[in-house]
């Protein structure tokens, strides 16, 4: 049975933040492979905090390997730290871009996920300022540490998303930004110095769905369809406290069959390798059977028996975000964190860029290809005759050409002709043989 490194620990240790990060940081981003005990244990990450130090790290430190000669093994075993140890050193970079009108909790969720307080100098536009408004994309990046391990997050937010009364296109900025990444990155790549390469492609989409309607609206759809070849889109239900269970069922199966009979397909989930232990497979199959997320987002930690909880207090009850029974919240974060990071980012390589820099390809070379046939042609209407028509470049080139194939001709003879002296040879041997 294939043995999973624990990606998460519940009570992990705080990650420590700089850059836009503030001192919200208090419980670990890293969600359990056993979703249900994490639930709990996270909510009790602030208490349990300075416990989770003394754990032992995460990926234990590999053993320096030793010299021995006399060791029965090769030794590439040790590839998977090597590789380990390597992108610890480089630290790991990812895009999120958060999509979703005003008002739905995306940046309550963002620094709820992430511990973080990213929109500190965030001003809310008032009416008027909405009406007009086009949306706007606007990059945060903040420095994550956990256990050693560092990561540089972006969020790309969208503020003015289907704020103003004609929302047609606002997509068109998600798109274009989307675009610009990859062209820059196909730049890059194609240069001289490709060493230091940085990589702001988005790896993944959050689109806020709101809780009200009954399913996903002509602008929703709008945005998908254009979006759903480009990246890795994850559709959440925002402020799903709005919402009793019955009712968030019912959305999650409206807005699912609005997409299967719009033909979009959001990010796809690979499939459980049939050797994954059976507590990785039930959480996978967990993930999948709740999208799309119906979240709670809160910046507020409350204290429900004797438990510090990240929650909502209402006049009836607390909402405790991090409780399955009352949302996604906890999936969410273990899938987008924990399990499915370095896939988001693997398929925004081998899909979606590879899917951009295909067309580029093709279109440079149907560039190259008109711009020769328009030299060509422009060259035999400024002569008389064809001859006469045909540059140097062009002469050198069929010279070429010609020499090519005049060596082919005697390659190939050669390679006739040693056929039969080989066949002659046989002949002579089996003749001898016979005798
Ligand atoms: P954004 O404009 O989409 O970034 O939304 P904000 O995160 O600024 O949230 C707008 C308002 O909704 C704030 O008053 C939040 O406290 C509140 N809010 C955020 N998340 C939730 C949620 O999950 N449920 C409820 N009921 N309110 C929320």
């Amino acid at each position: 049975m294939k043995q999973h490194q624990p990606p998460p620990l519940p009570q992990s240790q705080p990650p420590s933040l700089s850059g836009g990060g503030g001192a919200a940081a208090a419980a670990g981003v890293g969600a359990g492979a056993a979703a249900a005990a994490e639930v709990n244990a996270v909510a009790n990450a602030i208490s349990l905090a300075e416990t989770a130090k003394s754990r032992p790290p995460l990926y234990p430190k590999p053993k320096t390997p030793s010299f021995d000669k006399d060791r029965d093994y090769i030794g590439f075993a040790t590839l998977p730290e090597q590789v380990h140890r390597k992108s610890v050193k480089r630290g790991f970079e990812f895009t999120l871009m958060v999509v979703g009108e005003s008002g739905l909790g995306k940046s309550t969720l963002i620094n709820s996920l992430f511990l973080g307080d990213l929109y500190k100098n965030r001003t809310v536009p008032n009416v008027e300022e909405r009406i007009e408004k086009t949306t706007r994309i606007e990059k945060k990046t903040m420095d994550i540490e956990e256990r050693g391990v560092r990561l540089r997050l972006t969020v790309v937010d969208t503020p003015g998303f289907g704020d103003a009364i004609n929302c047609e296109d606002s997509w068109r900025v998600c798109t274009q930004y989307i675009d610009e990444q990859f062209r820059q990155y196909f730049t890059d790549e194609s240069g001289l110095n490709r060493r230091n390469i940085q990589d702001n492609r988005v790896h993944c989409c959050l689109y806020f769905v709101p809780p009200w309607g009954h399913s996903l609206r002509q602008m929703d759809l709008d945005l998908i369809r254009r979006l759903h070849r480009k990246v890795n889109i994850v559709l959440v239900i925002g402020k799903a406290d709005c919402l009793n269970k019955t009712e968030v069922r019912n959305l999650k199966e409206r807005i699912l069959q609005d997409l299967e009979d719009n033909h979009i397909q959001l990010y796809q989930f690979p499939e459980c390798d049939s050797d994954e232990d059976d507590d990785f497979k039930q959480q996978d199959r967990e993930l999948k059977a709740s999208i799309p997320f119906a979240v709670v987002g809160s910046n507020t930690i409350l204290e429900v028996a004797g438990k510090k909880v990240r929650g909502r207090q209402y006049p009836w009850g607390v909402v405790n975000v991090e409780d399955a029974e009352h949302s996604d919240f906890i999936k969410l974060r273990t899938f987008l964190i924990s399990t499915h990071m370095q896939d988001l980012k693997d398929t925004t390589q081998d899909v979606h860029y590879e899917n951009f820099r295909a067309q580029c390809i093709s279109q440079i070379s149907q560039h190259a290809l008109r711009e020769r046939g328009k030299l060509k042609r422009d060259s035999i209407s400024s002569t008389n005759g064809f001859d006469a028509a045909i540059s140097e470049t062009d002469r050198l080139l069929l010279q070429k050409d010609e020499e090519i194939r005049r060596m082919q001709d005697m390659l190939t003879q050669m390679q006739e002709k040693l056929k039969q002296t080989h066949l002659m040879e046989m002949k002579k041997n089996d003749s001898v043989i016979d005798v």
